[in-house]
C-alpha cells in the first residue's frame, strides 16, 4: 500500500465509524503564547477539551502536520541518525469529545491495524498505564481488560508515568494512554529476544506506532489532580512509521515518502544512497528538514532571527551544513528538492503546490547568504588557528562567537578544530550558550496562577461587532507575574472587546465597576477565550459591570482594517492574481501589508492602487457581513481564504463591493468612512515577499494637509503663488548664470593681478622676486602663483591672501631656481607663516600655509624680501 492509499484508509475507516473529517491545521501556531509548533494532532483542539469552544462534532479524524524541533518535544537531534524520528511528519489521529471512550477506541484501533492493514497480530505490543503513587493512581485495569480480548497477557506491558501518562502541559486536560508497539525485526532475530523486552527501549526496530489518550483528569497549577466533566479520546499514530510497516522496510526513509527526494540529493551531489554511514545520515538529515522547511514556508513562517522564525533558519542551516560538510555541496541545491516534494505531497497539501514558487524563492536565498557566512566562518576560524597555534584547546568564547555571529553549529567547528589536531572547549561554548538561553530564558517567563472561576455556566461571547459597550460580570480571572509586575487576566460573560488576531491589535478601553473604572491596557485569545489584560481588578468582582472600548481607537482601526482588504483586493487586480497574503497588521495608526510578489511594486503600479482604492472608497460599498456560514459556501462567494490560518467549520465573510474576504476582524459600515487612503511605503522584507504600508482618514488627510503647508512655505519664499515650480527654476537659472558671471570675473581680476605683479617684479642677486598682497581663495591664488612661475625661469613668487577673513600664504619658485638647491619654498612658507601665527609645508617649488592673524600679512611680506635677499646672497 502506498502512502496516499495508507493516509486515505485511515480517514475513509473513521468516517465509516461517524466521524467528521478535518483537514490539518497549520503548523505554525499564531493565536497560542504556550506554543510555536503543532506537536500534536490534539493542539486545535485544545481549546474545546479545557470547555472554552463548543463541541460541533464529538467524533473527529484527520492527518495533522506536526513539528518537534523545540519545546516538550523536541526530536532534531535523533533526526538522520536514527531511522523513525523527523522533525516534521505527519500524525493521524481521531478524537472523542465527551463522546466514545477507551472501548471503542481500543477497539477500532485494534480492527484498522490488524483487519484493514493486516498488520500481524504477532508483530504488535501494547501498553497500559501502571498506576503512580504520587498521583495516588491505580493501574488502568480498564484498558488492561479492553486489550485482553485482543491480545495475550504477556503482550500488554505495564508503564510509568513518563511514557503512559499524557498531560497538555504544566496544568490542564491529562490522563493514562496507551501505546500500540510493532516488531519489524525478522523472524531469526524475533525467536533469539523476545519483543516485549524491547518496548520502549530506544530499539529502531521495535517501535510506537500509535497511543491512544484517555483524558479524564485536569491537572490543577497546584499539581493535584481534578476529574473531568466530559471524558475524551484523542490517539495519534505516526504516518510515516506506518507507511514502513506497510511497505515492509526497515526505515521511514525507504518509503516511497522519503525515497523521491533523497533520489534527487543522490542526483545533485553524485553520491549514491548507502554508499558511506556518513553520506546516509547527511542525506537523511536534508530529505527531513527540507519537509519541515517547506511546510513551515508554505504556512507563512519565513525564516527571520527570532521565534519560530529563527527555529525554521536553524533547521534549514542545519541542512546546509550538513550537505557542505558531508555532500560537499557548495551551492545552493535544497531549493532544488521543493518540486520533488511538492509532487510528492502536494495533491493532499495543496498548499505545496500553491506556494511552491514562494517556498522556493526563500530556501535558495536562505541557502546562499548562509553559504556565504559559512566561508566567511572559516577564514575567520582559519585566522584563529594561525595565531593561537600553540593553544591545543579552541577557545569556547570563540565557537560560541562563530555559533552566535556567523550561524555556525557547532558540530562543524568540532569537526573542523579535529581536523587540525586540536578540540574545542566544550565547556567553555556550554557556558556562553546557558547564558545566552538564560537571558531568553529570563525575557520569556511568565507566571500564571490558577484561574479563579466566579461563573462557569455562561459561556463567554463575544458582542464586539454590533456594540462598543455593554452591561456584564466576570466569569473568571486570574494574576500573572511578568517581569517583577503583577497584573490581571480577566474573562466577560459578554464582551465588546475584540482580542488581537488576525493582524488587528486588540482592542483597548475600561471597565467600570461601581465608582471604580479599571483601564483594560490590552485584549488577547487564549485557547479561544477573550482576555483582557488589566493592572487591578474590582473590588467586588462577583459584581455587575459595564465594558466599553476605547470608541476612537475602535473606528481608526475599522478604517485600516477595511481599508487592508481594499489593498488587497487593488493589489491583486493591478499586479496581478500571484499576490498572496504573507502578513497584516491593523492598528489605530496605520496598516502595513506583506504579499509574495517577486520585484519592486513600480511608482506607477502605487499610484494605480491607490486610484483603486480611493475610488472604492468613494463609492461608499456597504459591508456585507455574513456570519457563521460554511466554509465551503465562503469558498464559492469567492473568498480569499489564507494557507497557514486556521479557519473553523463556519467562517465570517466580509464583502465590500468585489473584495471578499474570510476574516473575523472589524469595519466599517460603508467604505466612504474611510475618507481617504495613502500608501506612505513599500519595500522588500524577504526573498519574494514585499510590504506597503499605508494610513487613512485623519492620518492620511494630515498627511496631505503637512505637505500642501510645504508647498504653501514654498510659494512664499520664491514668490510665486501661482506656479512655484517655476519660480524655483527661475532661481536655479539665475543662480547658474551668476555663478558664471562670477568665474568671468574672477577671472579678469587674476589676468589684472598677474600684470601687476609681473611689473612689480624685482631682481635680488639673479632671482626675480615677486611679492603681493592678493584676496583669493586658495584655488585662485595657486593658479595665479603657477602662471607666474612657470612665466620664466628666474621667478620666486610669495603671496599674501586673504580670503573670508583668513589669511594665508602661498610661495612658488620656477623649477631651475629650485634646481641651484638655494631655494626650497617650503623652508619659507614655514618661516613666514610664523608671521600671520600659522604653519603649512608643500614641496620645494611649491607651499602653502594658513593662519590666524591676518593682520600679520603686510610684515610676512616684509620679511620676505629680507628673506630671500639672505638666501640669495
Ligand atoms: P517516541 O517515543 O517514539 O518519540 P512519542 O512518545 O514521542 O514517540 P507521541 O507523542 O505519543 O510519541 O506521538 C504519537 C505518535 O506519533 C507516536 O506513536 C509516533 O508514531 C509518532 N511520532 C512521535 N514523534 C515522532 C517523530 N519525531 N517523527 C515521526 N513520528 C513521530
Ligand atoms: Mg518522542
Amino acid at each position: 500500500m502506498n502512502a496516499q492509499q495508507t493516509r486515505q484508509t485511515f480517514l475513509d475507516f473513521f468516517e465509516k465509524k461517524s466521524h467528521h473529517i478535518v483537514s490539518s491545521a497549520p503548523m505554525v501556531i499564531k493565536d497560542d503564547p504556550t506554543l510555536m509548533f503543532t506537536n500534536a494532532g490534539m493542539n486545535q483542539f485544545k481549546d474545546i477539551f479545557l470547555g472554552n469552544s463548543p463541541v460541533k462534532f464529538p467524533r473527529i479524524a484527520n492527518t495533522q502536520k506536526c513539528l518537534r524541533v523545540s519545546g516538550k518535544h523536541n526530536d532534531l537531534e535523533e533526526v538522520g541518525h536514527d531511522t523513525y524520528h523527523h522533525t516534521m511528519f505527519e500524525m493521524l489521529g481521531n478524537w472523542s469529545f465527551g463522546d466514545y471512550f477507551k472501548k471503542d477506541a481500543i477497539n477500532w484501533a485494534w480492527e484498522l491495524l490488524t483487519d484493514v492493514y493486516k498488520i500481524d497480530k504477532d508483530r504488535l505490543y501494547v501498553t497500559i498505564f501502571g498506576g503512580d503513587e504520587g498521583d495516588n493512581l491505580q493501574p488502568d485495569m480498564e484498558a488492561h481488560d479492553l486489550w485482553k480480548a485482543h491480545v495475550p497477557e504477556n503482550r500488554i506491558l505495564r508503564g510509568n508515568k513518563k511514557d503512559n501518562f499524557w498531560e497538555m502541559g504544566d496544568s490542564g486536560p491529562c490522563g493514562p494512554c496507551s501505546e500500540i508497539h510493532v516488531d519489524i525485526r525478522n523472524n531469526q532475530e524475533r525467536a533469539e529476544v523476545d519483543g516485549a523486552t524491547l518496548v520502549n527501549t530506544g530499539d529502531p526496530k521495535v517501535i510506537e506506532i500509535w497511543n491512544l489518550v484517555f483524558m479524564e483528569f485536569n491537572r490543577l497549577a497546584n499539581g493535584s489532580l481534578q476529574p473531568l466533566p466530559a471524558k475524551h479520546v484523542d490517539t495519534g499514530m505516526g504516518f510515516e512509521r506506518l507507511c514502513m510497516v506497510l511497505q515492509q522496510k526497515q526505515s521511514n526513509y525507504d518509503t516511497d515518502i522519503f525515497q523521491p527526494i533523497i533520489g534527487k540529493i543522490a542526483d545533485i551531489s553524485g553520491i549514491r544512497y548507502g554508499a558511506a554511514d556518513k553520506t546516509d545520515i547527511a542525506m537523511r538529515v536534508i530529505a527531513d528538514h527540507v519537509r519541515a522547511i517547506a511546510f513551515a514556508i508554505a504556512d507563512g513562517q519565513l525564516p527571520s532571527n527570532n521565534k519560530a522564525g529563527y527555529v525554521i533558519r536553524r533547521i534549514l542551516r542545519r541542512a546546509v551544513r550538513y550537505g557542505f560538510t558531508f555532500l560537499k555541496t557548495d551551492e545552493p541545491f535544497i531549493h532544488k528538492l521543493i518540486p520533488v516534494l511538492s509532487e510528492q505531497m502536494g495533491s493532499y497539501f495543496t498548499e505545496l503546490k500553491s506556494q511552491q514558487v514562494l517556498v522556493e524563492k526563500v530556501i535558495s536565498e536562505e541557502e546562499a547568504s548562509f553559504l556565504r557566512t559559512l566561508s566567511h566562518g572559516i577564514t575567520k576560524f582559519n585566522n584563529y588557528l594561525e595565531s593561537n597555534q600553540q593553544n591545543a584547546l579552541i577557545d569556547g568564547a570563540f565557537a560560541f562567537e562563530l555559533y552566535d555571529t556567523y550561524g555556525f553549529p557547532i558540530d562543524l567547528t568540532g569537526l573542523m578544530a579535529r581536523e587540525h589536531g586540536k578540540e574545542v572547549d566544550m565547556a567553555g561554548f556550554s557556558k556562553g550558550l546557558e547564558l545566552q538561553k538564560e537571558r531568553s530564558r529570563k525575557d520569556a517567563s511568565i507566571e500564571v496562577e490558577d484561574w479563579i472561576v466566579l461563573d462557569d455556566k455562561t459561556p463567554e461571547t463575544f458582542v464586539g461587532y454590533d456594540t462598543l459597550s455593554v452591561t456584564t460580570k466576570i466569569t473568571r480571572y486570574r494574576k500573572v507575574h511578568t517581569k517583577g509586575k503583577d497584573a490581571y487576566q480577566i474573562a466577560l460573560a459578554s464582551t465588546p472587546f475584540y482580542a488581537e488576531s488576525g493582524g488587528q491589535v486588540g482592542d483597548r478601553g475600561v471597565l467600570k465597576s461601581g465608582d471604580q473604572i479599571i483601564q483594560v491596557l490590552d485584549t488577547r485569545k487564549e485557547n479561544n477565550l477573550i482576555i483582557h489584560l488589566t493592572g487591578a481588578i474590582p473590588a467586588n468582582p462577583a459584581e455587575i459591570l459595564v465594558a466599553t472600548v476605547s470608541e476612537d481607537a475602535r473606528t481608526d482601526t475599522a478604517n485600516n482594517h477595511s481599508a487592508t482588504h481594499l489593498l488587497h483586493h487593488a493589489l491583486r487586480n493591478i499586479i496581478g492574481t500571484h499576490v498572496e497574503q504573507k502578513g497584516s497588521y491593523v492598528h489605530p495608526d496605520y496598516l502595513r501589508f506583506d504579499f509574495s510578489h517577486f520585484q519592486k511594486v513600480t511608482e506607477e503600479e502605487i499610484h494605480e492602487i491607490e486610484k483603486q482604492v480611493n475610488s472604492m472608497i468613494r463609492q461608499n460599498l456597504v459591508l456585507d457581513e455574513m456570519r457563521d456560514i460554511p466554509f465551503d459556501k465562503a469558498k464559492e462567494a469567492g473568498a480569499i481564504a489564507l494557507f497557514g490560518e486556521k479557519y473553523g467549520d463556519s467562517v465570517r465573510v466580509i464583502r465590500f463591493g468585489n473584495s471578499v474576504e474570510l476574516c473575523g476582524g472589524t469595519h466599517v459600515h460603508a467604505t466612504g468612512q474611510i475618507g481617504l487612503f495613502k500608501i506612505t511605503s513599500e519595500s522588500a522584507i524577504a526573498a519574494g515577499v514585499r510590504r506597503i504600508e499605508a494610513i487613512t482618514a485623519g492620518k492620511a488627510e494630515a498627511f496631505y494637509h503637512n505637505q500642501l503647508s510645504l508647498i504653501s512655505e514654498i510659494k512664499e519664499l520664491v514668490k510665486n503663488p501661482v506656479d512655484p515650480v517655476k519660480g524655483i527654476r527661475n532661481l536655479l537659472e539665475e543662480n547658474q548664470k551668476l555663478r558664471g558671471q562670477l568665474e568671468q570675473i574672477s577671472l579678469e581680476k587674476v589676468n589684472e593681478l598677474y600684470h601687476q605683479l609681473m611689473a612689480g617684479s624685482r631682481d635680488i642677486n639673479g632671482c626675480r622676486l615677486i611679492t603681493g598682497k592678493v584676496n583669493l581663495d586658495a584655488g585662485s591664488a595657486k593658479d595665479l602663483a603657477f602662471r607666474l612661475m612657470d612665466a620664466s625661469d628666474n621667478h620666486l613668487i610669495i603671496l599674501g591672501t586673504l580670503h573670508d577673513d583668513k589669511p594665508g600664504i602661498t610661495v612658488a619658485i620656477s623649477g631651475p631656481l629650485v634646481n641651484t638647491g638655494k631655494y626650497n619654498a617650503a623652508a619659507i612658507v614655514r618661516e613666514l607663516a610664523k608671521e600671520i601665527s600659522g604653519g603649512g609645508g608643500g614641496q620645494a617649488h611649491f607651499a602653502t600655509a594658513g593662519g590666524k592673524n591676518p593682520g600679520g600679512i603686510e610684515s610676512a611680506l616684509v620679511k620676505a624680501a629680507a628673506l630671500v635677499a639672505r638666501i640669495a646672497s
